[in-house]
């Protein structure tokens, strides 16, 4: 297998625009030639000059369109994107769920050990060390599944919280209501990022509802 075809399928690859892709203009009331090449033009990335699926950002450390983006993560030095977003998701829930018990451990020894023998010093100091780091990754690690939770229960990446909020502004300023277009329901939000069964949710490499990332479901299409 060629190694592009490997990576492309690979649980760590966030997803790049496929080179035949090519975007639909009927949504631009393009009737003249004209229009459709302007409408065209528009969904161009003027950085790697790729045609932009919907919800497909330019990551400038990647050099490259990626799919869903959602941020570039430097602990990971990947993208998180549309093919990686579940498994990025599962790694924050474990490393939480990790650290958490690690302090418990930790604190519980802490509290029953005797710490009144000679020579102790050294290993105050390496229970204060460790406790800090644990305790402070606990309360880092679950603040960004706090984070990330919200998310995928709206269907949003980090990037289109950002755009929303700005949009969500343009529009009461007009006196108008913004809704996330790809805002489905929590339920079926949850499942297209983690997938239809919920026994899998949590299993990084149960990847299958995962498609090709140029479309999704609008609320449109399910009002
Ligand atoms: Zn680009
Ligand atoms: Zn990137």
């Amino acid at each position: 297998m060629e190694l592009k075809k490997i990576l492309s399928i690979h649980i760590l690859y966030p997803g790049g625009v496929p080179s035949s892709y090519l975007p639909d203009v009927e949504d631009h009331e393009a009737s003249d030639q004209e229009s459709k090449r302007s409408g065209l033009l528009k969904k161009k990335c003027d950085k790697c000059s790729e045609y932009k699926p919907p919800r497909a950002h330019h990551c400038r450390i990647c050099r490259r369109c990626i799919l869903r983006m959602d941020h570039h993560c430097a602990w990971i030095n990947n993208c998180v994107g549309h093919r990686n977003y579940k498994a990025f998701v599962t790694l924050i829930f474990y490393g939480t769920i990790a650290a958490i018990y690690s302090s418990v451990i930790l604190v519980s020894n802490a509290l029953h050990k005797d710490w009144n023998f000679d020579g102790v010093m050294p290993f105050k100091l390496f229970y204060i060390a460790t406790g800090v780091v644990v305790i402070g990754l606990s309360v880092t690690l679950g603040t960004l599944l706090g984070w990330h939770i919200y998310l995928t229960i709206r269907n949003m990446t980090t990037i289109e919280y950002y755009e929303g909020k700005r949009a969500a502004w343009l529009a009461s300023k007009s006196g108008l209501n913004y809704h996330h277009p790809y805002d489905v329901g929590a339920y079926k939000n949850i499942s297209l990022v983690l997938g239809p069964n919920m026994l899998k949710w949590l299993c990084p490499t149960a990847m299958s509802h995962i498609k090709d990332g140029l479309s999704f479901p609008t609320s449109r299409e399910y009002s």
